[in-house]
């Protein structure tokens, strides 16, 4: 089966060196275009304009990385990266990344949280990655303290991430609690590190990032992501984009200097924000615009302001603009001359109205997973195809399998998409089980049902046309069906349960829970009654995306195989029938 990027994107310019941290990588100007020795603004926040150039951020790393030496008793050289985990709780900011760079100098990792997350979400991720401090802000300090006590974090081990007043309502740092600054200005005093003594491939298994996808079942689990994975994908995305950087943006500003403003609102927690926004865009040379949350008028207005040219989104934010073309109208967007939406399929209708509003715009489609540190296809905005996830990035492999495993060789022919790049991830932590069946024969299984077209150029263009796997995304956000069931099983009222996936406008899709009473539920109790009950107990617990909005329904039984496992295809198909009736 070809299979292939266009003929257009060049191969990867070298093999992404696996010796050197991220932060290393960014630095060098071996490679790309070394944007940290360059003299643009990394990061600006989008609601106060706070930045720092490029070569401010690269000494507040390294004096930010002398600071939590001292504080932290964390040595380059000493241990291993797992003695050295640090957990960011918290919205964006502009001294995220900074803070992972400063972690990855010391020999750590970084393991970011969903800013969203209840405590007992946090609980579980600091647990589980084995944080020894954790760095939240202001609007979450609550939260952040709540989990961090259940897990033995004490209170001098939370640090503070500045935030603008507009999102801390004024609110400052409690006393004697340090922030980002005031180890930068410890650190400033201290003496240089040692340098980190990498032995060569080390940045190929040591772990810089340790993100949270529940893969294709059960649980969230901890994602290994490398040096090398990281650098890999960045590689990837810039390889793809070149020719037409080379050619597009320069005919559109005129001038080879110009630089890109890309619009950094999604969660850094979250591999897209991660990587595709902050590593991807750093690495080439553009500033990243970081707004903290989304409030749809101060992002439009940030853009104005930013004179943004790129907007990744998700499709959810797309849809809210779709309908809001007269709340558009009233800001300049004209700097604005991209889109990339990600994490969740983009409705071929949708580009289409947001293509009427603003015709101008190239409305691109990228298709990636945590374990595959982000992208793996991704249209080009010299080849859109609406509906389509695009064409693979440099250095990747893909193939399309049937149930049976037998590769299928056509087009149009739907099956699982398997795909190999230095860029799909170490592996879950402490997951032997979902290690054994996501990763195989140096192919990561996606769970996604995939076909691939040939489009009139020529172009093979890879759609995402189901999801075989137990995922919900809300908004773009993962939802475990197998954590809302656990969940759910512990109130009084269920017996057994079963959550899939119901399609929804705005967010793209909701949680549904199926419940069989139990015998405790007496005749006479009202379903509604009971079915808000166990829907309050999932908002009393979960982050807000994970709620039951698609409802509870009661059923006599949760359908399953003969060897136990729940037949949510069994459960879509009944939904999908209620509502064709409905
Ligand atoms: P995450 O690890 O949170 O990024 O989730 C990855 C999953 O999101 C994929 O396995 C897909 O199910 C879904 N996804 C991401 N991008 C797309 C896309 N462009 N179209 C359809 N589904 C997508």
């Amino acid at each position: 089966m070809p299979f292939l990027p266009p003929s257009w994107v060049p191969q990867l310019p070298f093999d992404p060196p696996e010796t050197i941290t991220v932060h290393d990588f960014l630095l060098d100007e071996n490679y790309g275009r070394h944007p940290l020795g360059y003299s643009h603004n990394p990061f600006t926040c989008g609601l106060t304009g706070k930045t720092y150039t490029a070569l401010e951020v690269r000494e507040r790393v390294d004096w930010l990385a002398r600071g939590l030496a001292q504080e932290l008793g964390f040595q380059p050289n000493t241990g291993t990266e797992w003695d050295k985990v640090i957990a960011v709780f918290s919205v964006n900011t502009i001294d995220t990344l900074p803070l992972a760079w400063a972690t990855h100098r010391l020999g750590g990792l970084q393991s970011p949280a969903n800013a969203a997350y209840s405590a007992a979400e946090l609980e579980y991720q600091l647990k589980n990655c084995g944080a020894k401090a954790l760095f939240t802000c202001i609007p979450l300090l609550e939260t952040a303290r709540a989990a961090a006590k259940k897990t033995g974090i004490p209170d001098n081990r939370i640090y503070i991430l500045d935030v603008p007043e507009q999102v801390t309502g004024g609110k400052r740092a409690p006393k004697g609690m340090k922030t980002v600054d005031d180890f930068i200005n410890e650190g400033k005093k201290l003496d240089r590190l040692e340098p980190l003594n990498w032995a060569p491939g080390d940045g190929a298994k040591k772990t810089a990032f340790l993100c949270y996808s529940s893969g294709t079942s059960g649980l969230p689990k901890g994602v290994m992501i490398s040096h090398r994975n990281v650098i890999a994908n960045t590689m990837q995305i810039g390889t793809f984009e070149k020719p037409y950087r080379d050619t597009i943006i320069n005919d559109l500003r005129n001038q080879t200097d110009y630089i890109e403003y890309a619009l950094g609102l999604l969660p850094m927690s979250h591999i897209y924000g991660l990587v595709v926004i902050c590593h991807a865009n750093i690495y080439r040379g553009d500033g990243v615009i970081v707004l903290p949350k989304f409030e749809f008028a101060s992002t439009l207005q940030a853009i104005q302001d930013y004179k943004i040219s790129t907007l990744f989104l998700v499709p959810p934010i797309i849809i809210l603009m779709t309908k809001n073309p007269q709340l558009l109208a009233k800001y300049d967007l004209s700097s604005v001359w991209s889109v990339f939406t990600g994490a969740a399929p983009l409705g071929k209708e949708t580009a289409e109205d947001l293509n009427k509003i603003f015709p101008a715009w190239k409305i691109r489609q990228g298709y990636g997973l945590t374990e595959t540190c982000t992208v793996v296809t991704s249209t080009s905005p010299t080849d859109i195809w609406f509906g389509s996830s695009g064409s693979i990035l440099p250095g990747i492999e893909c193939k399309l399998v049937t149930v049976e495993g037998a590769e299928i060789t056509g087009y149009d022919q739907p099956g699982e998409l398997l795909v190999k790049s230095p860029a799909v991830v170490l592996g879950y932590l402490n997951n032997d089980k979902a290690n054994t069946e996501t990763f195989q024969d140096g192919y990561m299984r996606t769970g996604d049902e995939a076909v691939v077209r040939k489009s009139p150029e020529g172009i093979e263009h890879v759609f995402i046309t189901d999801r075989i796997k137990e995922l919900i995304k809300v908004k773009g956000h993962q939802v475990a069906p197998a954590e809302l069931e656990a969940h759910l099983l512990t109130h009084p009222a269920v017996a057994d349960c079963a959550v899939i996936q119901v399609p929804d406008d705005a967010a793209g899709e909701i949680p549904k829970a199926f419940v069989v009473k139990s015998s405790s539920v007496g005749v006479e109790e009202n379903d509604r009654v009971v079915a808000r009950e166990i829907a309050k107990h999932v908002e009393k617990h979960k982050a807000r995306y994970k709620w039951l909005a698609g409802g509870v329904e009661f059923i006599d039984e949760i359908p399953k195989s003969p060897s136990g496992k729940i037949l949510r295809r069994f459960l879509r198909d009944k939904e999908k029938e209620t509502r064709r009736k409905a």
